[in-house]
């Protein structure tokens, strides 16, 4: 892997059956960034993100991802019956490198209770104990699935503040999906724009707003 880049993509594709729901995605994702992958509602985000984080298998192409990924699905992995102080105690058993530090305090800024069950919480409050699992386990890349869709606007700012605080203090790489680009406020500076399975562009977004971007369509080269 080129060392300035987190994810190295080359002409991944994945099928569901007959169906390609991911082709031909080539792309870098630089390091240290905030990065938002875009698309309609079935354009293939969660394919390609459980492609790069492993949970499935490309049947196209490359994917090298330069460190230990976290992924955060769009339903959120919390059990009804333990508390968020559960749940991170189930996350140092389950990761060789573990921040308790760093999980407790994300739960912190979002006052989240330790030791009431995860079912008994808000969908926000539970999403926030899954994104403190993901940080405790001090991803180099961190993808989030759909992170901000259920926050209301004033939760998202502060998710969206944390997220670029992390980034700043350890250098890891995010990505997130979703398929409202308002709801980004500005918190990402790189764009992978997806449809029907395929990446129409990708680049900085002040290259992409200036026409410099790379569009990454169909190989010329091939
Ligand atoms: P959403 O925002 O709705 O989750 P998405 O952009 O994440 O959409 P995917 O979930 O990756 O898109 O789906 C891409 C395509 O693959 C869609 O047409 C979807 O119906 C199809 N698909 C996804 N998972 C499966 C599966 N397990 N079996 C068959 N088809 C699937």
């Amino acid at each position: 892997v080129d060392t300035a880049s987190a994810v190295r993509a080359r002409d991944l594709g994945k099928r569901y059956r007959a169906k390609w729901a991911l082709r031909e995605c080539t792309f870098d994702l630089p390091k240290g960034r905030v990065a938002a992958l875009v698309g309609a509602n079935g354009a293939g985000k969660t394919t390609l993100m459980s492609v790069l984080s492993d949970l499935l298998v490309a049947d196209e192409g490359s994917a090298l991802v330069d460190g230990r990924v976290a992924f955060v699905a769009q339903e959120k992995p919390v059990y009804r019956h333990f508390s968020a102080a559960d749940m991170l105690r189930l996350g140092a058993h389950l990761n060789t490198v573990w921040d308790q530090e760093r999980a407790e305090r994300w739960l912190e800024r979002f006052e989240i209770p330790l030791d009431k069950a995860c079912g008994k919480l808000s969908g926000g409050q539970q999403a926030q104990v899954a994104f403190a699992l993901a940080i405790g386990s001090r991803p180099a890349v961190l993808m989030l699935d759909e992170p901000l869709a259920n926050l209301d606007p004033l939760a998202r700012r502060e998710v969206t503040a944390e997220l670029l605080s992390e980034v700043d203090e350890t250098g890891m790489t995010v990505l997130l999906s979703t398929h409202v680009v308002s709801e980004l406020g500005g918190v990402a500076d790189y764009l992978l724009l997806l449809a029907h399975g395929r990446l129409l562009a990708g680049g900085d977004v002040d290259d992409l707003l200036t026409g410099h971007a790379t569009f990454v369509g169909p190989r010329s080269d091939a």
